[in-house]
């Protein structure tokens, strides 16, 4: 039985939308991680070592690039590149990995499990299991294992178990739904590390705090260079990470604009998109209320978008949220476009980024040409592309690249 015990909770809940709607079994779990997570926000000894792991294994700060070669082609804003892309694992997602493998030893536990999708956050997760000598239990769609089969070495490499699932239709949704199934069978030694802003309540507001760690160094480094606040702030969003991680320091600000990118595959009406905030509808899964993209049943649509890691068919509450109170703006990028921007920004700046990045960077490249020369734009690079080469060549008719 799904129970929301929390409605009259404020904190639980951005506008209408968070909560915790999950098994009996669980609640007291949430419960725990609750105030474990409340008191790592104010504990002296976690900070420094959670600070201590960001700085000397994951590589922060990140830079905070200014893309001369873009600004001037494109002949508006100025426009800086936020580099999570040379973090350790080659994306933001460690950061979050890293926070709350420190909350699962406090609380602890000695088993991570995690879902993933493309293999992203399993390496991630995997990765943080070997440094802290966990057991750790990857859950991935059957479908993805078979397409993702490097990143399923990886993970065994790192001594992580992938476990393919079956149910539903075997992708990123039914893993999430067989990950909360074995928790909720192995709540004692068992921490579930989830990837993304979304899930039920403490895990939306928790993933935003770690991420936050992206826009708490770039308000600094703009403030540094420009002496003044950025004028947008542009992020890919899947569920939404990355995104409330770069958004975080600036949501106060109501001088900056932000925009979520979001992956509209073939087109938004296609019947082929990932673009939830274009056509979704509020609804209940994963544990909390949110935006999905759902039929008249409530039945799960399933989405499709060449970018592997936007491949989720909703969006963390709080940008559902802030979509409904207008704060941030949510656009929809297509394969072709995001395709094109991955070629773009290699050729323009010498970087190969992740093709989910890459949505944002074709946003910033409709953008910037309609805003003055004086203002400015920080564009997250949520990872590198080194993965997506084989993947774009294919796209582009290249032959021979595996
Ligand atoms: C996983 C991933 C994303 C999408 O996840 P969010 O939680 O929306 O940030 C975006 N970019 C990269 C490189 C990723 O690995």
């Amino acid at each position: 039985m799904l129970k929301d015990k929390d409605t009259d909770k404020k904190d639980n809940r951005f506008g209408e939308f968070g909560g915790q709607y999950v098994p009996e079994t669980l609640m007291s779990e949430l419960e725990k991680l609750t105030k474990a997570f409340e008191d790592c926000k104010t504990d002296p000894a976690f900070q420094k070592e959670f600070h201590d792991l960001l700085n000397n294994y994951a590589n922060r700060p990140s830079l905070l690039y200014y893309a001369k070669n873009m600004t001037e082609d494109l002949g508006g804003a100025k426009i800086y590149l936020k580099r999570e892309d040379l973090n350790h694992t080659g994306a933001h997602k460690i950061n979050n990995v890293l926070g709350q493998v420190l909350l699962a030893k406090k609380l602890g536990k000695t088993r991570l499990i995690a879902e993933t999708g493309a293999g992203q956050h399993g390496v991630a997760t995997a990765t943080a299991a070997a440094l802290f000598g966990m057991d750790c239990e990857i859950f991935m769609g059957k479908e993805d294992t078979e397409r993702q089969r490097l990143n399923v070495y990886r993970m065994e490499l790192l001594g992580a178990k992938v476990r393919p699932i079956t149910s539903g239709q075997g992708l990123l949704k039914d893993a999430v739904n067989a990950a909360l199934q074995d928790w909720a069978a192995h709540p004692d030694d068992t921490y579930y590390l989830i990837g993304s802003a979304m899930g039920p309540a403490p895990y939306p507001a928790m993933v935003k705090e770690f991420q936050s760690v992206i826009s708490k160094e770039s308000k600094q480094q703009i403030m540094d260079v420009e002496g003044k606040l950025p004028d947008a702030i542009v992020a890919c969003v899947g569920g939404g990470s990355n995104a409330i991680g770069s958004f975080a320091e600036y949501i106060d600000d109501p001088s900056v604009k932000l925009y979520g990118v979001e992956a509209a595959g073939k087109g938004i009406h296609s019947g082929k998109t990932a673009a939830t905030m274009e056509l979704g509808t509020p609804g209940i899964f994963h544990g909390m209320k949110s935006v999905f993209l759902q039929n008249d049943e409530g039945q799960i649509d399933k989405v499709y978008t060449i970018s592997a890691g936007l491949d989720y068919p909703g969006i963390g509450p709080e940008h559902a949220a802030l979509a409904a109170s207008g704060r941030a703006k949510y656009v929809g990028i297509t394969d072709d476009e995001a395709v094109a921007a991955f070629e773009y920004i290699a050729k323009e700046e010498g970087i190969i980024a992740a093709i989910e990045s890459c949505h944002a960077v074709a946003y910033v490249q409709k953008l910037a040409p309609t805003m003055p020369k004086d203002s400015t734009i920080i564009c997250t690079l949520s990872g590198r592309g080194d993965k997506d080469v084989a993947s774009i060549a294919k796209y582009r008719g290249v032959k021979g690249i595996e």
